[in-house]
This record gives C-alpha cells, sequence and structure tokens, in this order.
C-alpha cells in the first residue's frame, strides 16, 4: 500500500491512495482551488432537502431470499 500522499501515512483502502476521508477532501479542496471556500449564491444543499428521495436500501448478503 503506498504512502498518503497528503501526510505520508499509510494509506487506507477506503481512501487510497489517501489514509482518510480528511486526507482525501483536503485532495479534493486543492484539486477544486478552494471552491469550498466560496460562496456560490443560495446553498443548494437546503433545496436538496425538500424533496423526498428514495433512500437507497441497505443490501445485506446475510438476509438473502
Ligand atoms: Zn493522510
Amino acid at each position: 500500500m503506498p504512502a498518503c500522499p497528503m501526510c505520508k501515512k499509510a494509506a487506507a483502502l477506503a481512501y487510497r491512495p489517501f489514509c482518510s476521508k480528511r486526507c482525501a477532501d483536503l485532495d479534493l479542496g486543492r484539486w477544486l482551488g478552494g471552491a469550498y471556500a466560496i460562496p456560490a449564491g443560495p446553498a443548494e444543499e437546503d433545496e436538496d432537502e425538500e424533496q423526498p428521495r428514495p433512500r437507497p436500501r441497505l443490501i445485506s448478503t446475510d438476509d438473502a431470499e
């Protein structure tokens, strides 16, 4: 497993090549040029909550019928 490019710790399989979601987010933020810090009009995330969306069903391999 290669080292995390952000902090040089051992990378985690779930977040490779990073060691954690935090490092992955940090890298993404760099790619976007800090877009997260720029307020871009009304928050679209609030709008999202008004629409009930079907929840993805959790697929359990233990519960195969
Ligand atoms: Zn890291």
